[in-house]
């Protein structure tokens, strides 16, 4: 029998995917991890497993516990889907500016929603540490433990994928990768794959995609971690500090990308591949064009589709939006039947 244990053993080995026209616009293969294909549809079910998991075998929480985290949306997907099947509840704190397609799956997961007004990090009202300081209030009270799953300092994050999407990237190209690129939320993607690769096959060159707003290129083109001008429709990516997930790995090249050339790509793929993506796996993909073009033909590339478009129907694919951010709405996204029956 081929069966999965729950969903936590069905979180992973997701497929990676030949992107026919990035390839072929640079005479490399460029392929995409299929994170979207998760059963919380990102990539973020992988460190939410990893989080959990550890925290139960240092008996930090126990059945009935409850699960604590500041979030863009996505780890919280993750978080509330393992905890429901382990047998705990979930409080998520999320900045009110995120979609509300990623908030009503929250609310459908069973998890507790806390909205607060989108402030910068610098703010003690921002949302990670609004949920941190309401995970230490809350533990006075559990009988059966509180875990705080802080995602952008705790090392289990990386930790999974060191321990899966790595090895599977490796294994599934069969070690034939020249080059790895992803952008940066928390950076445990970017870390923990490339610590992986990197122990591999040191030649393996890793790359960060950044969007505006973010310090992440500023970082590993000059050392300094200084927020580039502007901002960014994507979600989920943009971290603006050295934390202790990325302090310690090497990024051998960045780009600075902006929205007008990853949102094209991300039309480009759901029309012409059938690759229905948000924004964040845009950021990346042109990240890997980018870094295709800076190899030269004959080399593969590896990039992450991050989470599921239809999570972003309400911003990404509405031209309203889109048109009051100044970026192009393209045609077949306004297109209504014309067929009479
Ligand atoms: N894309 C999306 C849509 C995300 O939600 C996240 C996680 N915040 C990322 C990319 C980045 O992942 P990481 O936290 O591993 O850097």
């Amino acid at each position: 029998m081929d069966v999965r244990d729950g969903i936590v053993d069905s979180i992973g080995n997701t497929p990676l995917i030949k992107l026919k026209r990035a390839s072929e616009a640079t005479g490399c293969t460029i392929l995409g991890k299929a994170e979207f294909l998760n059963p919380g549809q990102s990539v973020k079910d992988r460190p939410a497993r990893q989080i959990i998991l550890e925290a139960e075998k240092r008996g930090e929480i126990e059945p009935g516990g409850l699960v604590v985290e500041g979030t863009a949306g996505n780890t919280g997907i993750g978080l509330a889907l393992v905890a429901n099947a382990r047998g705990y509840r979930t409080v998520i704190v999320i900045p009110d500016t995120q979609s509300q397609e990623k908030k009503d799956m929250l609310r459908l997961a069973g998890a507790e929603l806390i909205e607060v007004p989108a402030v910068t990090y610098a703010n003690p009202n921002n949302y990670q540490h609004v949920a941190r300081r309401l995970a230490d209030r809350l533990r006075e009270s559990e009988p059966n433990g509180v875990l705080f799953a802080d995602q952008w300092n705790n090392l289990d994050n990386r930790k999974a994928h060191f321990l899966t999407t790595g090895p599977e990237i490796w294994s599934q190209t069969g070690g034939r990768i020249d080059g790895f690129i992803c952008a940066v939320g928390t950076g445990g993607t970017l870390a923990g794959t490339s610590l992986y690769l990197k122990e591999k096959n040191p030649r393996i060159r890793i790359g960060c995609a950044d969007p505006r707003g973010a310090a992440m290129y500023s970082l590993f083109t000059t050392g300094e971690a200084k927020a580039s001008e502007g901002g960014s429709i994507t979600e989920g990516i943009g971290l603006g500090r050295v934390t202790p997930i990325i302090e310690d790995i090497t990024v051998d090249t960045a780009y600075l990308i902006e929205d007008s050339e990853a949102i094209p790509v991300v039309f480009d793929l759901l029309q012409h591949e059938g690759l229905c993506l948000g924004g964040s796996s845009g950021v990346n993909v042109a990240g890997a064009i980018r870094l295709a073009k800076e190899m030269g033909p004959g080399h593969t590339i590896v990039t992450i589709l991050c989470d599921y478009g239809t999570r972003y129907q309400s911003k990404l694919f509405n031209p309203q939006f889109l048109r009051s951010r100044n970026l192009p709405v393209p045609d077949w996204l306004e297109r209504r039947t014309e067929i009479d029956i």
